[in-house]
């Protein structure tokens, strides 16, 4: 795995076998936001981003704010993503959110699976599933959350964890998929916590993801972007990013302050 030089520059691309990586990064803005903080954090965000470049930049605001978002972000490199989804396709499901409803807002994105609403929520790895296949159906690029609590690390399941919250995806919409989307690792314990893993434990994980993928298809394993989420920040993302099996962050606080999380594209951008 070899970073490569693009243009004279060293862009956020890494080289496996013949496939190429663009780094990726989304911010998660989770229950947080209103009209006016948002134009706020906007106004000073898309100006900051207008100078990066050889990387995927996504917002994930909350629902209601998904058309305040995308009129703001037009014409910029920023694409929209939504924070969840319905697993049905559109009809009576109060309260529900669909992916066809979220294409037609003009995601491109939408997280699934994310710890909050499999801890909160109490949403399994069969509905994840299905929400990732309903994601899919709809053209959106799903961003696959996986991640063991500290409890599951501490007692040596972190790979087992994860390789049964990425297997109920592959059983359900095959290997395949992972060519349209993109999965977080994102350990519990981390997760707004001011913890992050260490480079070096980020990268063991994301390379047993990796090698899981592989033994199903190689060709997607070195093609399907795995990147972290926990406690990232400008300071720390260019070492997490520069490991070679870490594709770019997702991102929760940093991602409401303009300045952090543009220092944390312009890292996934080097
Ligand atoms: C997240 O919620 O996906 C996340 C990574 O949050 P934070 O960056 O705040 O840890």
């Amino acid at each position: 795995m070899t970073r490569v030089v693009a243009d004279g520059k060293i862009r956020g691309f890494i080289q496996v076998g013949q496939e190429m990586r663009v780094k990726f990064v989304a911010g998660n803005w989770k229950m947080n936001g209103s009209l006016s903080a948002n134009d706020t954090l906007l106004q000073a965000l898309l100006p900051a981003l207008r100078d990066i470049s050889g990387m995927d930049i996504a917002v994930c605001p909350p629902y209601p704010y998904l058309a305040q978002v995308r009129r703001a972000a037009e014409g910029s490199q920023v694409a929209l993503g939504g924070q969840d989804l319905c697993q049905y396709g559109n009809g009576a499901y109060t309260g529900g959110v669909s992916a066809e409803m979220l294409r037609d807002l003009g995601c491109g994105y939408v997280i699934v699976g994310h710890s909050e609403r499999r801890t909160l929520f109490g949403e399994g790895d069969a509905l994840v599933a299905e929400k990732f296949a309903a994601a899919l159906k709809a053209g959106l690029k799903p961003v696959l959350c996986v991640g063991e609590t500290l409890a599951e690390r501490e007692s040596g399941a972190t790979d087992g964890v994860v390789a049964r919250q990425l297997n109920a995806v592959l059983q359900r919409s095959g290997v395949a998929a992972l060519r349209e989307a993109v999965i977080a690792y994102e350990p519990v314990w981390a997760i707004g916590t001011g913890k992050t893993a260490t480079p070096e434990e980020a990268q063991a994980v994301h390379a047993g993801i990796r090698g899981l993928v592989a033994k199903s298809d190689t060709a997607v394993a070195a093609a399907v972007r795995i990147v972290y989420g926990g406690s990232v920040k400008a300071s720390n993302a260019a070492q997490l990013f520069g490991m070679p099996d870490i594709d770019g962050g997702l991102i929760g606080g940093a991602a409401l302050v303009a300045d952090d999380f543009a220092g944390i594209c312009r890292a996934a951008s080097r």
